[in-house]
């Protein structure tokens, strides 16, 4: 186990028992993330879903098999990259996260983060690509993702520059399947790095 390993091993083991939101009391399983430990690209969704409950995998339902057909799209791997999410626990029946759930939850989000140090972040949907632009001193670049998707803003993270491209959420082609288009299009943008 490297060092890396382990500091992520430790966020798992306070995921799994964290109570800092309600959000555990009607989950089945916490999805911690999953993936390369030294990705240089990360991509975070918003919280898990029914699938994903069960599972303690991210993206493993139909919103999942859409993000597969994207990194297949442009050579991506699973393995080569890592996947998180805003919040690690369900929100039930899939409704947005509340402000104080996200609030309780980004800390484990901040330090997967820092530990893992990628190139690039790929924020999925306006829930993530809120928290990271401002977390990276991008606020005044905040838009609705139908502005500001497939967009690549670089800034500078502790570790070094960081490249952030917020997407749309994959979920989004389940209810427009002129979507997939869009999104595909975007993936060409993160292909070019
Ligand atoms: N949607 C998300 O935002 N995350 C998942 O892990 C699954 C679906």
């Amino acid at each position: 186990m490297t060092d890396i390993d382990k500091q992520l091993k430790q966020i798992k083991d306070e995921i799994i028992v964290c109570k800092k939101c309600d959000l555990y009391k009607k989950a089945t399983l916490p999805v911690i993330g999953a993936g390369n430990h030294q990705a240089k690209i990360v991509f975070i969704g918003e919280g898990p879903g029914a699938n994903e409950d069960k599972t303690g995998v991210p993206f493993c339902g139909r919103a999942g098999e859409i993000l597969d057909e994207l990194f297949k799209s442009i050579g991506i791997k699973r393995k080569d990259i890592y996947i998180t999410n805003i919040v690690k626990h369900r929100p039930p029946g899939n409704r947005d996260p509340k402000p104080e759930e996200i609030k309780a939850c980004v800390p484990y989000l901040d330090r997967q983060i820092d530990i893992i140090k990628p190139e690039i972040i790929c924020p999925l949907g306006r829930f993530a690509a809120n928290y990271i632009m401002n977390k990276f001193g991008l606020t005044d670049k905040i838009e609705g993702i139908s502005k500001i998707h497939g967009q690549i803003f670089e800034t500078q993270a502790p570790h070094g520059k960081i490249i952030i491209i917020p997407f749309y959420h994959p979920a989004v082609v389940t209810y427009n399947i002129n979507m997939k288009k869009t999104l595909e299009n975007d993936f060409k943008n993160l292909e070019r790095y």
